[in-house]
């Protein structure tokens, strides 16, 4: 099947990277979101980021304007009724998913294929509320969506292979990876990173380092490139506790607690880069560790 428009809904950090990246494949993008203020912060970073990749001759001045040209904007959901693919990336919570689904899948082509790129929650449960679980998928990207050459594709238990298909060769057309998973909670990625990231808040916690020599622990005693605190702040302190939530409600083992910190900084609204501070302050010239 033919793909040329892809809607996407939810305008933040991944919802704006999915754009960037779409719009410069040559693809039509339609992008929304319930705050007016996400929408235009989303066209600023995507401007901002394409013209580093003029500066850094990765696209030419040309590429950057037509591809800016192909990104719409619409504040009304059912707009994406005309899509031939729309990618879910709102907030983490299932409710919120849901809701989305709920409104828009009346306004949709029979043929249109709707996937999630949400980082943890059951595809296949999240497709059963729609009217098409056949033409439903898991559309994983990683963030920064424009360096990152990763895709996860899950199938839901449903999903027909028409539609793995035609999300595998808009992957290939993004020049991107698919790495292929299973509908269980997180995935791959997430399985394994997210938990690695929750130790590291419990060793904030229990006092076994501080923030920095955490950080630097990880990143000059294991060659990660982040440290996990760091990264924790990059992803969204939000997104980190809700998949935990997921793998511990999912798999109903201890072992996926999320840590009692990483609950008070999201309670505090501490959730990272996005509102300025996190396990670091980002509000000075340079980040300042908070622990
Ligand atoms: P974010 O907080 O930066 O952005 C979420 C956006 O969704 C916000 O702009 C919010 O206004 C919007 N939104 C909320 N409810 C909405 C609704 N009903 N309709 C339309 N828009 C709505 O979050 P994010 O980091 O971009 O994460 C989005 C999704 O991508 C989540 O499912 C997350 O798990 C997934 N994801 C995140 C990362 C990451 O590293 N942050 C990586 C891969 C996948």
């Amino acid at each position: 099947m033919k793909i040329q428009t892809v809607g996407i809904i939810g305008a933040g950090q991944m919802g704006s990277g999915i754009a960037h990246v779409c719009a410069l494949a040559g693809y039509d993008v339609l992008l929304t979101d319930v705050s007016e203020d996400a929408l235009t912060a989303a066209q600023e970073t995507i401007r901002g980021n394409m013209d580093r990749q003029v500066s850094r001759e990765k696209i030419t001045e040309a590429d950057r304007d037509a591809a800016l040209e192909r990104i719409g904007r619409t504040a009304t959901l059912t707009d994406l009724g005309k899509s031939d693919l729309v990618i879910e990336a709102a907030t983490e919570r299932e409710a919120v998913k849901d809701a989305i689904f709920k409104e828009l899948v009346p306004a949709l082509k029979p043929d249109t294929i709707l996937t999630t790129n949400t980082s943890s929650i059951s595809i296949t449960r999240l497709a059963s509320k729609t009217d098409r679980p056949e033409k439903f998928m898991g559309f994983h990207f990683m963030n920064p969506v424009p360096i990152m050459s990763l895709v996860e594709l899950i199938r839901g238990i449903a999903t027909d292979e028409e539609t793995f298909d035609a999300c595998m060769g808009v992957v290939q057309r993004l020049d991107k990876t698919a790495a292929t998973a299973e509908d269980f909670p997180a995935f791959i990625v997430n399985r394994i990173l997210m938990p690695m990231i929750n130790e590291a808040i419990y060793v904030l916690y229990e006092g076994v380092g501080n923030v920095s020599s955490i950080d630097k622990a990880m990143r000059l005693g294991a060659n990660h490139p982040m440290g996990p605190l760091g990264l924790a702040d990059f992803i969204g302190l939000d997104t980190c506790l809700a998949i935990m939530n997921v793998l511990h409600d999912g798999l109903a083992d201890t072992k996926y607690r999320p840590c009692p910190l990483l609950t008070k900084y999201v309670e505090a609204g501490w959730l990272g880069r996005k509102t300025g501070r996190g396990f670091y302050d980002y509000r000075g010239e340079e980040p300042v560790p908070t622990r």
